[in-house]
């Protein structure tokens, strides 16, 4: 048993007439925590339930923090989620919906996770929301899911924050024998660390991000996220916030999922019919994300100048 469910491949028909080709879809939408995360991290807390820690601490206000107190509540282990004040109420809402003790401080999320970082003690465990080969290698299962369901795609798309998703990915195809197809790592224009660390050809920090895509919201990715790209084919893409908005409105109505403008981003790529030109057979990863409410996905939507 694992704490991830295994979640349905499907061939999208309204997708694959927009991309102009076979579209793919990994339904990570349908985790029980609303999001791939969960894949991860709760592989993650169940290594360090075995190793002894008696708490699980996380500072993501987002589906990370969700999928740590997923996972804390089914093997019994408490959670204290630190967020800082710009979280959603409906975000808090989900964590304490899984029983988390959520503390709220700090104006942005770098005061919170240094609050986080200072209340820990012998046997927590902090769990990253990226950065730690425990989540890949847990993110690297769904990989494995469509490789025994027989699809072998020629392009996989998914979105990139810290580039905790595209490691797994990368580590999935690779320990699949799939070295040779490439990822599509879709990023918000605002929030474009991996564009920018790829250009560089070294990890570059962000001086602020402004994207509504929360969940794609990191100023530096992960270094096994550059990394990956140097060891595996990957193209960096940029949608606009508008686009992703749009994907996620047009998203629901053609296969009845909400999900987060930070899920939109890769959807984006699929609705755009000149982006996936000269592919065939696309996977699109739907990442999910259950912090995004149809009403504030339309309000974005209205107000959006990017
Ligand atoms: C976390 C998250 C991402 C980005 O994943 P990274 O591992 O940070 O790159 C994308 N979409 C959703 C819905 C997420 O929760």
């Amino acid at each position: 048993m694992t704490l991830h469910i295994h979640t349905p491949l499907l061939e999208s028909r309204a997708l694959s007439l927009a991309a102009g080709c076979t579209v793919w879809l990994k339904l990570e939408a349908l985790q029980p925590s609303g999001s791939f995360k969960l894949r991860g991290i709760g592989h993650a807390c169940e290594v360090y339930r075995a190793r002894g820690a008696q708490r699980f601490v996380s500072s993501s206000g987002g589906n990370a923090g969700l999928a740590v107190a997923y996972a804390g509540r089914a093997l019994g282990v408490p959670v204290t989620v630190v967020v800082p004040e710009t979280t959603s109420a409906r975000a808090v809402e989900l964590l304490k919906q899984e029983h988390a003790a959520v503390v709220v401080v700090g104006s942005s999320w770098q005061e919170a996770n240094q609050y986080a970082q200072g209340l820990l003690r012998e046997g927590d465990a902090f769990i990253h929301p990226f950065d730690d080969p425990l989540l890949w290698t847990g993110h690297a299962s769904m990989i494995d899911e469509v490789a025994r369901a027989g699809v072998k795609p020629d392009a996989v798309v998914l979105s990139v924050g810290g580039g905790g998703l595209l490691s797994g990915v990368v580590e999935g195809l690779q320990r699949n024998g799939w070295q040779d197809v490439p990822v599509l790592a879709v990023e918000t224009e605002g929030a474009a660390s991996l564009h920018a660390a790829m250009a560089a050809g070294q990890p570059v920090e962000l001086d602020a991000i402004a994207s509504v895509a929360s969940s794609l919201g990191a100023k530096r990715v992960a270094d096994q996220a550059l990394a990956c790209t140097q060891a595996h084919p990957v193209i960096a893409e940029r949608v606009s916030d508008r686009q992703a908005l749009q994907a996620c409105e047009d998203f629901l109505r053609d296969q009845r999922i909400l999900v987060e403008p930070a899920c939109g981003a890769a959807l984006a790529l699929a609705y755009a019919p000149q982006r996936l030109a000269g592919y065939r057979n696309i996977l699109v990863i739907v990442c999910g994300g259950a912090t995004a409410t149809l009403e504030q996905i339309r309000t974005w939507l209205r107000d959006a100048t990017r």
